[in-house]
């Protein structure tokens, strides 16, 4: 049985990549909607109608083609998968069940499409969708598209990709988000867009523009649904440049430097290290990198001599022990780390070293503690 589990793992990872392709799955052109690409030339909505229909197929045979995957296996080698499929063939109620819900989902599938393609596409929801747009210059739902497709061919046009069934599209009309079963769209003219929203992804592995989020509402007058669209930090100027539109952006929406950021993920791993008791001086001074706070770090060696594969580092590269008393506050201490960094190598600061700013004792992050006062009795 062992076999049959593998190989449907394996399917089911296929399938799962089939709907939701990675980057280096694109870059090998396999992806659904590059193989239809070639195929389908007569313009971007007309190509999304049919994309959208194939993919909704495609997506509901899968569970048939489960079960033909197993009986092929066993057609091809009856050793190990004989007994599966014949569990396929006689009937176990669980698959019984199954049967019956992937015929009803292929055909339901099938049957939709069938509709859709109603007086050429005009019941499919991307032509409804765009039927909200009409007007006297453009009388139906084929001129708006006629109108998306001159502007999506030309070179103004901005094109994003937001994860793996996402595409965001900016032409100097129109705003587009395509998912993996429709479109949502917005003539720039009459729609508002509001930035109410920074979503950060783990800055821990990469601490870049490119990981900080905004999210945008669009709202379109001729609708009353709005949609979300996230464009990341690294596109969100070149966004502005492209619509002809301001974007109001909520108070809350700061974009944060790559220096903030560091600082958050520092001191969050700081809090993580042992906490160091320390009997403060009666003249202990504010941080000597603000001057704003009072000392809230030591360092403190807690670090193993290892490096990230864990074999023993030379002596020129281990952490030192540093005899000084907490002079800095946590903020500068991190940006003092940050600023011993190579900007190039930001993906990996938080696993390098610096040097304590008063003795120049090695230190990586591991060994920055944080300082709990603890007041003598006389
Ligand atoms: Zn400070
Ligand atoms: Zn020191
Ligand atoms: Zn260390």
């Amino acid at each position: 049985m062992d076999h049959t589990m593998i190989s449907i793992f394996v399917f089911v990872v296929i399938c799962f990549f089939t709907i939701f392709p990675t980057t280096e799955i694109e870059d090998t052109g396999l992806t659904v909607d590059q193989l239809c690409s070639h195929c389908i030339t007569d313009g971007f909505v007309q190509y999304h109608i049919k994309v959208t229909c194939i993919k909704l197929v495609l997506h509901s045979v899968m569970p048939l083609c489960l079960v033909g995957f197993i009986r092929l296996l066993a057609f091809i080698n009856p050793d190990d998968f004989a007994n599966a499929a014949a569990v396929t063939y006689s009937g176990q109620f669980v698959w019984e069940v199954f049967y019956a819900l992937a015929w009803t989902l292929a055909i339901l599938a099938v049957l939709t499409v069938l509709y859709w393609y109603i007086d050429k596409w005009s019941n499919h929801p991307i032509a409804k969708h765009l039927q909200l747009f009409t007007k006297p210059t453009m009388p139906d739902w084929r001129s708006v598209a006629t109108n998306i497709n001159d502007e999506y061919r030309r070179n103004t046009k901005m094109e994003i990709r937001s994860n793996a069934i996402s595409t965001l599209v900016v032409t100097e009309n129109w705003i587009i988000k395509t998912n993996l079963y429709r479109i949502n769209v917005a003539h720039q003219n009459e729609t508002s867009l509001v930035g109410y929203k920074i979503d950060i992804q783990d800055v821990t592995t990469d601490i870049s523009d490119a990981s900080q989020y905004v999210n945008i509402a669009v709202k379109p007058l001729q609708d009353s649904k709005h949609f979300i669209i996230r464009v990341s930090g690294e596109h969100f100027s070149d966004f502005q440049d492209h619509v002809n539109r301001p974007i109001v952006l909520l108070p809350s929406v700061k974009f944060r430097t790559l220096i903030d950021l560091f600082v958050e993920v520092f001191k969050e791993q700081a809090t993580l290290n042992p906490v160091v008791r320390f009997t403060p001086l009666p003249d202990m001074d504010h941080c000597l990198g603000c001057l704003q706070v009072q000392p809230d770090v030591k360092i403190e060696k807690h670090c193993l001599d290892v490096d990230a594969s864990g074999a023993m580092l030379p002596e020129d590269q281990r952490c030192e022990p540093c005899l000084c008393r907490p002079q800095w506050c946590i903020t500068c201490m991190a940006l003092w780390f940050a600023s011993r960094q190579q900007r190039a190598e930001r993906d990996t600061w938080l696993s390098k070293k610096a040097t304590c700013p008063m003795c120049r004792a090695r230190f990586c992050v591991l060994d920055v503690c944080r300082v709990e006062s603890v007041v003598q009795n006389q």
